[in-house]
């Protein structure tokens, strides 16, 4: 068994480090914080030094690597600046599923853009009355073909980038007759500026900031059938696939929170004085310090074991599913845990005016987004359950 990482993930480690802590000022996070304003120039920036489309194929522009060196990036770039590190959720869906999916046009026309940092793009499962249930019991956006078009109409909400993307991946029912539903689930590409699509800025918004979120209506929107992502009907088995593989760096960027949050907790413990010493010096101030540093190291032991599996284990689908899972539900918790602690630490001056209420903030997405923290324990028991025999 080995711990260690390779000499090229350590020079990944460390180049994306010293990225973050010398673009990622506070000053700059704040801003972007207050003002909801995506980091564009920093976004150019870290796509020319090939933090963009880390797991991409370099054939597109990517940088051709594994989820353990995407799951490295994540957690330096959030551990620096839980709100910059927005950049990364550039368009990774979307190009993702390109990648995986799409024909070779598609990845020509957008995954090199997306890689240079030229575009952003979007992917739109969320509808307003579909949540976690999204898929599973029938899409109320439905696409449906008129000669060599697809006819979109309906809405989606919560969309990471989907105002200012330059095109949206839109998961529409096209097989109403469908059972289960899911089996009925296509995905659409839609330009920005194609007539009767129209998008909504939502805000206020209690982090992540530094990244729009939006909610999109389609109203008789025309597009080619050759805008077809993937297969027909195969929509929501796609995106379940793409779940699998972002769960994972999206929990790595937890444990980077958590980690950043920590270590300036750790610092101000020894600087702040109560009673005539550092507070560093109470026994209860060790104990939170000892707590959250043992969480920050599970969670991050876990993601790493999640991350390995999809690299040197692809054909154990289930097990990647139940790890992918697990690390972020559990990555999730420990974020939220460890931001909360690290802000009682800091007493009234975390509370106000500080980057650990934003850190606290911004922890907290990954409990809701790529699905809920009780849908993923809801995977992690079924996967169980299935492991024994038994169907929930
Ligand atoms: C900032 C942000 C960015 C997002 N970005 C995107 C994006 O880019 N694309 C996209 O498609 N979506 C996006 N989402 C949507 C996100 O994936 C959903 O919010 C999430 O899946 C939960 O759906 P919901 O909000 O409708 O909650 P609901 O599904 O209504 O859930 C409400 C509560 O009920 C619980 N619940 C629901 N079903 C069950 C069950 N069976 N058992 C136990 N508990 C259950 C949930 O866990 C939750 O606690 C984003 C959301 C946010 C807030």
């Amino acid at each position: 068994m080995r711990f260690e990482l390779t000499d090229e993930q350590l020079l990944i480690q460390r180049s994306a480090r010293e990225f973050a802590e010398k673009e990622f000022t506070p000053e700059k996070g704040r801003e972007c914080d207050e003002k909801y304003e995506f980091p564009w120039e920093l976004f150019r920036k870290a796509a020319r030094l090939g933090f963009s489309g880390v797991s991409l194929p370099e054939e597109y522009g990517g940088q051709g690597l594994g989820c353990i060196e995407e799951c490295l990036i994540a957690e330096e770039f959030n551990r620096v600046d839980s709100t910059l590190s927005a950049i990364l959720w550039d368009g990774g869906p979307f190009a993702t599923l390109v990648a995986k999916f799409g024909s070779e046009e598609q990845k020509k026309k957008y995954i090199p853009r997306i890689c240079k940092g030229e575009i952003v793009c979007a992917m739109a499962l969320t509808e307003p009355d579909h949540g976690s249930d999204a898929g599973m019991v029938g899409l109320e956006t439905t696409a449906v073909k008129d000669g060599d078009e697809w006819v979109i109409n309906g809405a989606k909400t919560f969309i990471t980038c989907g105002d200012i993307a330059e095109c949206v991946a839109v998961c529409c029912q096209t097989d109403p007759n469908a059972q289960p539903p899911y089996r009925g689930v296509s995905m659409i590409i839609v330009e920005k500026g194609t007539p009767g699509f129209d998008t909504n800025s939502l805000k206020p918004k209690m982090g992540i900031r530094a990244i729009p979120t939006a909610e999109l209506s389609f109203d008789d929107v025309r597009v080619a059938l050759s805008n077809l992502l993937g297969q027909e009907n195969r929509g929501f088995h796609q995106i379940m696939s793409y779940f699998d593989y972002s769960r994972v760096p999206i929990a790595a960027g937890a444990v980077g929170i958590a980690q950043g949050a920590f270590e300036r907790a750790l610092k101000y413990s020894t600087q702040r004085e109560q009673f005539f010493q550092p507070i560093a010096n109470f026994q209860v101030t060790q104990w939170k310090i000892a707590e959250m540093a043992t969480k920050i190291e599970t969670a991050r032991l876990l993601v790493y074991k999640a991350a390995w599996l999809l690299e040197n284990k692809p054909d154990k689908r289930r097990l990647i599913t139940k790890f992918a899972s697990m690390a972020k539900a559990y990555a999730a918790k420990v974020a939220k845990e460890v931001t909360d602690e690290a802000l009682q630490i800091h007493g009234g001056a975390g509370y106000v005016d500080s980057d650990i209420e934003r850190y606290y903030r911004d922890a907290r997405i990954i409990d809701i987004v790529e699905g809920t923290g009780e849908i993923q324990r809801y995977v992690v028991a079924r996967e169980s359950y299935r492991e024994i025999g038994f169907s929930v």
